[in-house]
């Protein structure tokens, strides 16, 4: 495949829209990519909701373990249009950069791993082993997509993950990341006016006996330091509730924001959170429940294995200047995929600037066409040394 067409590729995608929503447009292209191969790949639509697709591409009679290229192909919003010298969804390239909404986070990815399978399948790159794409939805909004095929056993046969998430143009390789606990505390109380509020239960002051404990109980734990990804950080970042002024409010809510590491999984924090709403529920008239939404697993990661090493030498042969081996401090599909119950290694590297969610997004393009080799050279080595 020359140039003109992987670029062509990397074009259409980001020339489709899918703010965390219609994955399924860009499924739609990507198969049609693999329409001259459907003799040699499967090629599986998994739904996670109208419009919403994930999208695997595996290999035909794929034994013994599977080599799992990965990426998501939905992306944040635009933010202010104002701020884009370019339109957000038509891909323009400039200076040997190409822009666009997903440029960076991370349709550059999705389009490399795309390109080097199927160089790996028009003889341009050899096919080393079975090698499987896995495109998901919703990665920005809660990883749902790549839960969605984990549980459905899609990554059963991998023996390692290589996820294509942006790494300030491939200098970054990570292999661990935190993982996040978004909470929702409410409580309900009984409104009635507030000439009586004897006659009434205020669910402000009620919900106030938690915001007020709630950073003593995290605190417990964020003293433990990971080498790479440094301590457990929390804060308390919404808070609502009442009617109005003369009344005694019925409910109120917080919300709070935990980034956990692997010392202390989130389990230990949802029992001590939920330690602390019960402590607060036996205090008079108290009536407090809490909820989390789309929470994630921090992902361990190895820092000795061969996937790991073998990243690292690939790089090595490729770039000039040594890749930094790093950890991330938000979460991503890795965080899902790890929760499998086959045990693979997971690496995350891939092109795209530190430009992502922000306007005027790119790619460096020199970056992106040495990603397609760096991808289809490190499938060489995982099968060579097997
Ligand atoms: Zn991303």
């Amino acid at each position: 495949m020359d140039q003109a067409k992987q670029l062509e590729i990397f074009k259409h995608i980001i020339d489709i829209k899918s703010v965390n929503d219609h994955e399924a447009d860009v499924a739609d292209y990507i198969a049609t990519l693999f329409e001259p191969y459907k003799d040699r790949v499967d090629v599986s639509r998994v739904t996670f909701a109208p419009g919403r697709d994930n999208l695997v591409i595996a290999t035909k009679d794929a034994q013994g373990p599977v080599f799992g290229l990965s990426g998501h192909m939905d992306t944040v919003a635009t933010g202010n249009l104002a701020d884009w010298q370019t339109d957000p969804f038509k891909a323009t390239v400039k200076d040997g950069k190409l822009y666009g909404r997903g440029a960076a986070d991370m349709k550059s990815g999705v389009a490399a791993i795309v390109c080097a399978l199927l160089e790996m399948l028009d003889g341009t790159a050899p096919l080393p082993g079975p090698v499987k794409l896995l495109l998901t939805v919703g990665e920005e909004t809660g990883e749902y997509g790549a839960a969605q095929l984990t549980k459905e056993g899609y990554v059963d046969d991998l023996g390692a993950l290589v996820i294509s998430e942006p790494g300030d143009d491939m200098k970054e390789l990570t292999y661990t990341a935190k993982g996040v606990i978004d909470y929702k505390v409410t409580s309900l109380g009984k409104s009635v006016h507030s000439s009586y509020p004897d006659q009434g239960i205020n669910a402000i002051t009620n919900l106030l006996d938690f915001v007020n404990q709630v950073e003593g109980v995290l605190d417990q734990f964020e003293h433990v330091e990971n080498p790479v990804l440094g301590h457990q950080v929390s804060s308390v970042t919404k808070i609502g509730g009442g009617d109005q002024v003369n009344s005694i409010p019925s409910e109120a809510w917080v919300m709070g924001n935990i980034r956990t590491i692997p010392e202390h999984p989130n389990k230990e924090i949802y029992t001590a959170l939920e330690g602390l709403v019960a402590k607060c529920n036996q205090l008079p008239d108290h009536q407090l429940k809490i909820e989390y939404s789309y929470p994630e697993e921090p992902m361990a990661g190895d820092p000795h294995s061969k996937l790991l090493q073998q990243a690292q030498q690939v790089h090595d042969e490729m770039f000039d200047q040594a890749v930094k081996v790093v950890g991330s401090g938000g979460a991503n599909d890795g965080s899902e995929f790890s929760q499998a119950e086959n045990d693979f290694t997971t690496v995350l590297i891939g092109p795209g600037s530190a430009s992502s969610h922000q306007s005027n997004e790119y790619c460096d393009l020199a970056v992106y066409y040495q990603s397609i080799k760096y991808y289809e050279k490190l499938a060489q080595l995982y099968f060579s040394e097997l």
